[in-house]
């Protein structure tokens, strides 16, 4: 599969998902019922910002990993990944990348390469 664009996950694509989401990850859909009252109340909090930052929504949900987006490679915590490999499933072998580190991949190929 070509690489393109569309692969890119940054830090805005994250914060508009998080209302959804949430909502996935606490509200049943059968039952039509959220998990407890205070995951409703975070998702109508979530659901209303209007220029999310990841700080409010960290402070909203109560910890940041709503709004992570790191570097499988190094592990940096940075504003865009792109996701290389299998498409993104439970099990798939796909890795997150940040731009230094897509970078020295590719010079660490030129570089065999080139030498050989
Ligand atoms: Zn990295």
């Amino acid at each position: 599969m070509k690489i393109t664009p569309d692969h890119v996950l940054t830090i805005e694509k994250i914060m508009a998902q998080v209302p959804h989401n949430w909502k996935q990850q606490y509200y049943d859909n059968n039952g039509r019922k959220w998990a407890d009252a205070e995951k409703k109340v975070i998702w109508e909090r979530l659901d209303r910002l209007k220029s999310p930052t990841p700080e409010t929504i960290a402070i909203i949900i109560g910890n940041d990993t709503w709004t992570s987006n790191r570097c499988d490679q190094c592990g940096k915590h940075v504003d865009a990944v792109i996701f290389l490999g299998e498409p993104l499933d439970y099990y798939s072998h796909t890795a997150r990348l940040c731009i230094a580190c897509v970078r020295d991949a590719i010079a660490a190929v030129e570089s065999v390469v080139n030498n050989a």
